[in-house]
């Protein structure tokens, strides 16, 4: 099943100890004419870690740290090793992941293979920018060892490429030194869009930003929502959490508000999975946070970035149908258009999202890449039998309105992309030069996924003789 459960395939699910196990398979999938998928935590929304009706390998269980440089931040892991695992080893020596996902279940191999990136996309990059080097298997037998000064073209390629170029073993990241596991958080209300948008530009000095939209609310206000912006704390600082070896302060909580345990509340989410109920959260939401304009609290690190991470299972709200997310990346001029005739297509077509969220990003030299300098509005929608076919057709709509403004969309995120979409958004040239590199690395077209069927069958088009 994928994470949001709007899509699901049978799939002959193997779980590999070794390098050798993963030759084996790719032998055998050579033999019986079949295609190989890979999957590490399974938390990608879409149908990325999917492989119907042919072979999908979990790599969760790779998950072993086989080397830790306390002092300079300097990690090599196995590639199933999960954000989670990454963090809680290295925060009580004073270090933390560049990158980070709003969620700290995917793996080390997942994050490198979509590129993911954090709430500090436009300061520090996105995840493979932090990869050192990594080791991968390729499906023609050989073993790689890729840096940006050894194998660069496999560098660029394979982090970003979706699983489809060859199977990270282990990746070293340099990570962040930090004073402490805090960071000083600060909540601004934005009245509308262009509010928004103009807050979260004037934050670029700031560690962290993020923009909470309500994508419910019409007229004048448009847009509206609060901004979360946070900093790195120092040992100077007031007030501060400081590290006494204890992972425990760095933890989300079991209770919300204190009160309320935190593993039983997406059944109380549930009630509000219908449009009144969206009208109701956002606004609760909105207005709490006007009340609290330019409230600065302390959170730990964890506590800021995963954010999602607090209600555990929140997504069975979604059952039956699932949720899905549409993440588009827009050039920074056109960003307060598109973002706005977005809102309103959404609203015409009565299918408002039930959660809206923006961040700034920046541009990057990986070949496959929803970056670029502008902003990213990341829209989430419950699935329903009676609106699919409404929101796939709303989708297709909403995807010319981003091509047209020269943007962008992520492979991580998606679960609707057609193929003329993603073959105008890569342009012939990177498309060319991916088919290039999956020819070269994977002779046999063993590596395939319903994403990359759906949004590329170009890709699988090709035929080596060997
Ligand atoms: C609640 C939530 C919040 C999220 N927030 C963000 C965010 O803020 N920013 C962001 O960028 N993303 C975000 N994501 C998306 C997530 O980070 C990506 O989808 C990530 O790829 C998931 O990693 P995974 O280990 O679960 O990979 P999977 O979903 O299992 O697989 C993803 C892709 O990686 C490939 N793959 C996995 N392991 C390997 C390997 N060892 N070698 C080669 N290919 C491999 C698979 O073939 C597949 O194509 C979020 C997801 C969730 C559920």
């Amino acid at each position: 099943m994928a994470w949001g459960m709007a899509s699901e395939a049978c799939c002959y699910v193997y779980y590999p100890e070794n390098e050798n196990d993963l030759l084996e398979i790719f032998e055998l999938a050579k033999v019986r004419g079949m295609t190989v998928g890979f999957r590490g935590g399974g938390q990608s929304y879409g149908d990325a870690s999917l492989n119907g009706e042919q072979i999908l390998v979990d790599l969760s269980g790779w998950n072993s740290i086989l080397d830790w440089d306390s002092k300079n931040g300097i990690i090599t892991v196995q590639s199933g090793v999960t954000i989670a695992q990454l963090w809680r080893r290295v925060v009580a020596s004073g270090w933390w992941p560049p990158v980070v996902p709003g969620s700290m279940n995917p793996t080390v191999g997942g994050c490198a293979s979509m590129n993911i990136h954090g709430k500090n996309h436009w300061q520090v990059g996105s995840f493979g920018e932090h990869v050192i080097e990594f080791k991968a298997l390729l499906p023609n037998g050989q073993t790689v060892c890729c840096s940006r000064y050894e194998s660069q073209d496999l560098y660029f390629g394979m982090l970003g490429s979706f699983g489809m170029l060859g199977c990270f073993l282990s990746i070293t990241l340099q990570l962040k030194q930090i004073s402490t596991g805090a960071v000083q958080v600060t909540a601004l209300s934005a009245a509308n869009l262009d509010d928004l948008l103009h807050i979260i530009d004037s934050r670029k000095d700031e560690d962290y930003v993020v923009g909470w939209v309500d994508c419910v609310v019409g007229g004048s206000s448009v847009g509206r929502g609060i901004v979360h912006t946070a900093r790195h704390t120092e040992l100077s600082d007031k007030n501060i959490m400081t590290d006494d070896g204890s992972n425990n302060k760095h933890e989300l909580p079991s209770k919300i508000l204190g009160i309320l345990p935190a593993q039983y509340l997406w059944f109380f989410l549930r009630i509000f999975n219908h449009r009144v109920g969206y009208k109701i959260v956002n606004m609760v939401r909105y207005y709490s946070g006007l009340l609290r304009n330019r409230h600065r609290f302390v959170q730990s690190l964890a506590q800021f970035n995963f954010l999602l991470d607090y209600i555990p299972n929140w997504k069975q709200a979604f059952c039956p149908g699932g949720l899905i997310q549409y993440q588009c990346f827009i050039p920074y001029r056109n960003a307060h258009t598109v973002f706005s005739k977005i809102i309103h297509y959404c609203t015409d077509a009565k299918l408002q999202p039930y959660l809206g969220v923006v961040k700034r990003h920046r541009n990057d030299d990986f070949l496959i890449s929803c970056n670029l300098d502008g902003y990213s509005l990341a829209i989430d929608f419950s699935v329903k039998d009676s609106n699919r076919a409404r929101l796939s057709s709303l989708l297709a709509k909403l995807d010319e309105i981003v091509l047209d403004a020269g943007g962008r969309f992520y492979f991580a995120k998606d679960s609707t992309l057609k193929p003329e979409a993603a073959r105008l958004f890569l342009g012939p040239k990177t498309l060319a030069r991916l088919i290039d590199l999956k020819i070269l690395c994977d002779p046999n077209n063993l590596l395939q996924s319903n994403l990359s069927r759906r949004i590329l069958p170009e890709l699988h088009d090709y035929q080596v003789n060997n």
